[in-house]
C-alpha cells in the first residue's frame, strides 16, 4: 500500500472521527440537559417534603402552646379569685405576684404562637411556590423526556453507524500507521494536517522546504515538526483563469 493510499484512508478516518466526536458531544449535551431537569425536580421534591414536615411540626407545637395558654387562662382565673379572697397584705402580695407571673407566661405563649403562625405561613408560601414550579417542570420533563429520549436513540444510532464505518476504514490501514494516528488524535483531537504550499494548515507554521519536498514525493508519513500531526499534501484549489 502506498503512502498516498494511507493518507486517503487517514483522511476518511479523520472525517469519521470528527463526525463521531460531534455526535458524542451532542449526546453529552442532551443527556446533561435532561439530567439538569431531573436534578431540579429532585431538589423541588426535597424542598416540598421538608416544608411539609416543618409545617406539620410547627402546627403540632402551636397546638400544644394553645392548650397551655388555655390552661393558663384557667389558672389566671383561679389566681384572681385568690387575690380577691386575700385576707392580709402578705396573701395579697403572694397572689398578685403569682398572677403577674402567670400573665407573663401566658403572654410568652401567645407571642410564641404568633411567631409560629408567621413561620408556618412563610413555609406554606414557599411550599406552594415549589409545588407550582414542580407542576411546570413535570410538564417540561414529560415532553422533553420523550423527545430527548427519541433524539438520543437517533443520535446513538448515527454514532454507532459511524463507528462501524470507522472500524471498516481502520481495518484497511496498517497497524503501525493506525496506532500512530490514534496516539496523535488522543493528544491533539485531529491527527492529520493538510499542507498545500508548504505551510502546515493545522498550526499555520511554515514547514522546512526539505520536509515539504519529501511530502510532495510521498516517500513516508511525515509529522509536522511544530504540532506533531501527520502531514498530507493536496494541491491548492485552482484559481479560474479569465
Ligand atoms: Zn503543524
Amino acid at each position: 500500500m502506498s503512502i498516498r493510499e494511507h493518507i486517503a484512508w487517514l483522511e476518511d478516518l479523520s472525517a469519521l472521527d470528527a463526525e463521531i466526536r460531534q455526535l458524542e458531544e451532542q449526546l453529552t449535551q442532551d443527556r446533561d440537559a435532561l439530567a439538569t431537569l431531573k436534578n431540579e425536580m429532585a431538589r423541588l421534591e426535597e424542598k416540598i417534603a421538608a416544608d411539609t414536615a416543618s409545617i406539620a411540626e410547627m402546627g403540632r407545637t402551636r397546638g400544644e402552646l394553645a392548650t397551655e395558654a388555655r390552661q393558663m387562662t384557667a389558672q389566671v382565673e383561679r389566681s384572681r379569685e385568690k387575690l380577691a379572697r386575700a385576707r392580709n397584705e402578705r396573701e395579697q402580695n403572694a397572689a398578685s405576684r403569682e398572677l403577674e407571673e402567670l400573665r407573663r407566661l401566658q403572654k410568652d405563649r401567645e407571642e410564641e404562637i404568633g411567631k409560629l403562625a408567621m413561620l408556618e405561613a412563610a413555609a406554606q408560601k414557599g411550599k406552594e411556590e415549589a409545588e407550582a414550579e414542580r407542576a411546570k417542570l413535570v410538564e417540561q420533563l414529560s415532553s422533553s423526556e420523550s423527545s430527548t429520549g427519541n433524539m438520543l436513540a437517533e443520535i446513538e444510532k448515527q454514532r454507532d453507524a459511524k463507528a462501524d464505518q470507522r472500524k471498516q476504514v481502520a481495518a484497511k490501514i496498517p497497524r503501525n500507521v493506525l496506532s500512530r494516528y490514534d496516539a496523535i488524535r488522543k493528544r491533539k483531537g485531529i491527527a492529520i494536517a493538510l499542507t498545500q504550499t508548504g505551510t502546515c494548515l493545522a498550526c499555520q507554521m511554515s514547514l522546512p522546504p526539505q520536509l515539504f519536498q519529501r511530502i510532495l514525493r510521498d516517500e513516508a508519513l511525515e509529522l509536522c515538526p511544530y504540532c506533531q500531526r501527520i502531514l498530507y499534501y493536496k494541491p491548492p484549489p485552482q484559481k479560474e483563469d479569465t
